[in-house]
C-alpha cells in the first residue's frame, strides 16, 4: 500500500509520515530531504542551474539514502552523511527554485516511484498524491496557520547555528509555500481525493491516530 502526505514547510509532515510508517512497519521517505541534498550538492559543486549537462551529470550520479542509526535517521548521499548540511539556511532559501528544474524533479520522482515498487510506504513532500503517485490507496494533505508553522519551525531550528528570528522562519516559509505552490511543474496543491487535516490545533498523536483511522476504515 502506497501512502502520500503532502503539505506545506511546518504541518508536521515528517514527524507524522514517520509515526503513521512506524505504527504500520511500513518503509518511509521523505522526498523533501532528496530535493535538499540536491540543492546542497549544486551549492556545493558550483552548479550553474542553468546548465542542463551539468546537472544531467549530477544526477546520474546521485545516490541517495535513509539510514537508521540508533533508532535515528540519517540521510546520506553515497557516503557521505548530509542530515544536518540539508537544513541548513543556505539550502533552504535555494531548495524552492531548484526543485522547480523539471529535469531535476523527472530524475528524482522516478527514484521515488521506483522505491515505491518494492513495497508498503508512506512518502511525504509536496506533489506524492498529485503526481508522483496518483493511484495511492490513501492520500493525506496537512495544512496548519502559517503562524503557528513558523512557531514550529522557529522551534527546531532555535537550537542549531542559525541565527533566524521567528519573524524570519516565517517570511522565507511564506516566500517558498508561495514558490512551491505557484511553479510551473508539480506545484504543491491539494490532490481532489486527498483528505484535509489542519493541524494547528492538533497534537502529533492526534494527527497520527486520525490518519490511522482513515487507513482502517480504507482498507
Ligand atoms: O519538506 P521540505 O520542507 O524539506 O522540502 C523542501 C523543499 O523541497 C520544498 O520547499 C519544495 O520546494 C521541495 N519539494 C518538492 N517536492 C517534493 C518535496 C519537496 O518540490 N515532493
Amino acid at each position: 500500500m502506497i501512502i502520500t502526505i503532502d503539505g506545506p514547510a511546518g504541518t508536521g509532515k515528517t514527524t507524522i509520515a514517520e509515526k503513521v510508517a512506524a505504527k504500520l512497519d511500513y518503509r518511509y521517505f521523505d522526498t523533501g530531504a532528496m530535493y535538499r541534498a540536491v540543492t546542497y550538492l549544486i551549492i556545493n559543486d558550483k552548479i550553474n542551474l542553468g546548465n542542463e549537462s551539468e546537472l544531467e551529470t549530477l544526477l546520474k550520479q546521485f545516490q541517495f539514502d535513509i539510514r537508521k542509526d540508533e533508532g535515528n535517521k540519517r540521510y546520506f548521499v553515497e557516503d557521505q552523511d548530509v542530515t544536518t548540511v540539508i537544513r541548513s539556511r543556505e539550502v533552504t532559501q535555494h531548495v524552492s527554485e531548484v526543485s522547480a528544474k523539471p529535469i531535476i524533479r523527472a530524475a528524482l520522482v522516478e527514484i521515488q516511484r521506483r522505491f515505491g515498487k518494492k513495497g508498503d510506504t508512506v512518502f511525504e513532500g509536496r506533489d506524492m498524491g498529485t503526481v508522483v503517485f496518483p493511484e495511492a490507496e490513501l492520500k493525506i494533505f496537512l495544512t496548519a496557520r502559517p503562524a503557528v508553522r513558523a512557531e514550529r519551525r522557529y522551534l527546531e531550528l532555535k537550537d542549531s547555528v542559525t541565527q533566524s528570528t521567528q519573524e524570519d522562519v516565517l517570511q522565507e516559509l511564506l516566500k517558498r509555500d508561495h514558490f512551491d505552490s505557484t511553479r510551473e511543474a508539480s506545484p504543491l496543491k491539494q490532490a481532489e481525493d486527498a483528505h484535509l487535516i489542519d493541524t494547528s490545533d492538533l497534537t502529533i498523536e492526534q494527527v497520527v491516530d486520525r490518519i490511522l483511522a482513515l487507513i482502517k476504515r480504507s482498507k
